[in-house]
């Protein structure tokens, strides 16, 4: 059986082809993008559907169809099987409308409206003493703590927050920790009390939060999301650049720690969210080295060489760094030694090149 598959209607719509072996990806939306440059439509070859997180558009493989084309939906299907030709069928999930795949969640929007939401977002909130006092202590001055932009997460009012927002002209969907209540009203999704960390791209765009949870002692680290909200978006394992792009930079674990770290020491730190998440990672080190970056040395905690899990995913994280032919070296420090100034500088970088 021949089915009708999205990639058949992207390919006679003349829609640039997914970039190699990638099931979803993005074009430039007919209803919202002025700027034919700017791509905002996510199309799901495998899923047989599109969504514009932006404008909100979204359906399937005629709606499509008819989008780009004018042609009404129910022509559209016609005009599609004969342009392919005979011995086409129509996939199953497509014959009836009310029978298209759900989709709950929006695809992720694009870094620009993510850093222009999550900005205005942190302007309308404050740091409690609390969470102040705390920063003071690791070491950081109240001008770095502003220029930070860390805010604490508010106890009400994310309703009237999100609401705000919108009325401003900012974009909630496809954004992560935005999603919509059962009654449609948007509003923006909180565990529980903590200090919001703004998770920064190479151009000191704000990519995603992170969220330091007051009083736990497993997971304090948490992304703000809004996977499995309707109309909600999942984070994904951003990187955090602190400082600018220089040809040696540190590598560690966690945004806030890099932040503390090149605030002290003046380095310019790129935090990866774990060990075991380097998709995003192998994307931030090639723009890096683009720039210039030729080494980096990696600060990780100790548990490092007790955890094997842990373990695993560094001995892939200095795979990826020989790949990319990348100088390294490790800084290892002192588990009797919490400050981060007790840094061991343990190998020099040239020993894994000559090993
Ligand atoms: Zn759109």
């Amino acid at each position: 059986m021949n089915l009708i598959q999205m990639a058949d209607v992207v390919d006679l719509l003349g829609l640039p082809a997914p970039p190699n072996g990638r099931s979803s990806y993005y074009v430039s939306c007919p209803c919202c993008d002025e700027d034919p440059r700017k791509r905002h439509l996510n199309i799901n070859i495998r899923k047989n559907v599109f969504r514009c997180p932006r404008c909100g558009v979204s359906g399937g493989i005629f709606d499509l169809y008819s989008l780009y084309t004018g042609i009404p939906r129910d022509e559209a299907r016609d005009e599609i099987m004969s342009k392919l030709g005979t011995g086409r069928v129509v996939p199953k999930a497509n014959r009836i409308r009310s029978a298209w795949p759900a989709v709950t969640e929006y695809p992720m929007t694009d870094v620009d409206t993510r850093d222009a939401t999550y900005t205005a977002l942190l302007a309308k909130l404050s740091l409690a003493p609390d969470h102040r006092e705390n920063l003071l202590q690791r070491g950081l001055t109240e001008e770095e703590i502003e220029q930070l932009g860390y805010k604490t997460t508010p106890v009400l009012g994310y309703v009237s927050i999100a609401a705000q927002l919108q009325a401003e002209g900012f974009y909630l969907s496809g954004v992560p920790g935005f999603y919509r209540r059962e009654d449609d009203v948007w509003t923006f999704n909180h565990e529980k009390r903590g200090i919001l960390i703004p998770v920064r791209d190479v151009d000191g765009k704000i990519q995603g939060l992170q969220i330091r949870r007051d009083n736990v002692s497993k997971r304090k680290f948490r992304w703000v999301s809004s996977a499995e909200k309707k109309d909600g978006c999942r984070a994904e394992g951003w990187t955090h650049l602190a400082g600018t792009v220089r040809d040696e930079i540190i590598l560690t674990e966690g945004p806030m720690k890099a932040d503390i770290i090149h605030d002290l020491s003046g380095d310019t730190v790129l935090a990866v969210p774990g060990v075991n998440t380097l998709t995003q990672l192998k994307l931030t080190l090639e723009r890096l080295m683009e720039s210039g970056l030729r080494q980096v040395k990696t600060a990780f905690d100790m548990d490092l060489l007790t955890n094997i899990h842990v373990q695993n995913g560094y001995n892939n994280l200095l795979a990826l760094l020989d790949e990319l032919d990348l100088r390294y070296g490790t800084y290892l420090w002192d588990p009797r030694y919490k400050g981060l100034d007790d840094y061991i500088w343990e190998y020099c970088l040239d020993k894994h090149r000559s090993a």
